[in-house]
């Protein structure tokens, strides 16, 4: 099969597992997922898995990319901060679904490869990626309206809490090393509400309000 036609292939996996915001789909749609990873790595772009990426880490399975998004419920005017930059391909979808994203990652050459990828496809002037330990969130760009955290935490980060904007959303894994809940926080009117979107399997979040070591 072709690489479009196994492009356009995941975009209808996509809808039959239930992502319903054809913003996300047009997203996914456009987005050439190929870009984001090395050469000989590009064969398996589509596969409905997660990918690695060098130095131990992945770029998520198609399928939780489209749910982490569908669950920040983005409209286009909003300033999102994106931890665990990883390819880069996860900023892309947030940066077309929003207004401005702020991407941290804390292993500085997968920080460059992020910031060569989107600038590659296009996106340099809408993602802002910052090489820092995200696990204490970014305080320069705060508050902002949606979090998205690709990595496992223990629990959830307070300082994420406090970045996010009245109202905003966040999603972030939060569980052991092994297995993870998605969970997806609210903060509206002064309060915080949170639910599990679904059970999921990240790399650690590392770093202060991560797991050590
Ligand atoms: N969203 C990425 C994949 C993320 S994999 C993509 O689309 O390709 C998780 C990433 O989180 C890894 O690159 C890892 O280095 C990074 N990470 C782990 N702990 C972090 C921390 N405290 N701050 C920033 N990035 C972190």
């Amino acid at each position: 099969m072709s690489i479009a036609a196994q492009h356009l292939e995941m975009v209808s996996l996509l809808e039959a597992r239930g992502i319903r915001d054809q913003r996300v789909l047009d997203a996914m749609g456009s987005i050439r997922r190929e870009q984001f990873l090395a050469e000989q790595d590009r064969e398996a772009a589509y596969s409905d898995g997660p990918v690695g990426i060098g130095f131990g880490q992945t770029i998520s399975q198609p399928y939780m990319t489209a749910l982490m998004c569908q669950e920040l419920d983005l409209h286009g005017h909003e300033i999102v901060l994106d931890i665990g930059s990883g390819s880069g391909y996860h900023a892309a979808v947030l940066a077309s679904l929003a207004r401005l994203v702020y991407s941290v990652e804390i292993i500085p050459e997968l920080a460059a490869m992020a910031r060569e990828n989107l600038r590659a496809a296009g996106f340099a002037g809408r993602v802002k990626v910052i090489c820092a330990d995200g696990s204490k969130g970014h305080p320069e760009g705060m508050p902002y309206d949606a979090i998205s955290v690709a990595a496992a935490a223990p629990d959830v980060p307070a300082a994420l809490i406090d970045q996010l904007y009245d109202p905003g959303r966040l999603v972030i894994p939060v569980g052991t090393r092994e297995d993870q809940s998605l969970r997806v926080i609210r903060k509206v009117g002064g309060k915080i509400e949170s639910h599990v979107s679904t059970m999921c399997r990240f790399v650690p979040l590392v770093g202060e309000h991560g797991w050590r070591n």
